[in-house]
């Protein structure tokens, strides 16, 4: 991957168009050449993202792509068990409705044991 600042940075690989909204590239913005998976295969994957995209995306998509990256190797490590990332917000959610059915049961518990019976 490359910052780009100025023009003397310039590559001639680039189209000039920012991959994610097709917009011109003024400086600085980042030029991120993958390499083919096949190593008989020759050349680049080039990404170019304008700095207003960086500037939008930046912790989106890096937290993406991190997220992604972690489920595949872990995908790996488990073969045949499907990993699905979930939204901060839903494993929130999720995670305080459990809390709150424990925290019922518990109560259940607490007053049947108060009373003198068991919990079934
Ligand atoms: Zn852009």
């Amino acid at each position: 991957m490359s910052v780009i600042t100025d023009k003397s940075e310039v590559s001639l690989q680039t189209t000039g168009r920012c991959t994610f909204c097709g917009g011109y590239l003024y400086h600085p913005f980042v030029e991120w050449h993958g390499s083919p998976e096949d190593p008989e295969e020759k050349g680049f994957r080039i990404i170019t993202i304008c700095g207003r995209c960086c500037e939008r995306y930046s912790k989106g998509l890096q937290a993406d792509l991190l997220q992604i990256g972690a489920i595949i190797e872990l995908e790996r490590l488990y073969p045949g068990f499907t990993f699905v990332r979930e939204y901060r917000g839903t494993h929130e959610r999720r995670a305080a409705q459990q809390q709150s059915a424990e925290d019922a049961l518990i109560a259940e518990v607490v007053a049947a044991r108060a009373k003198g019976k068991t919990h079934n």
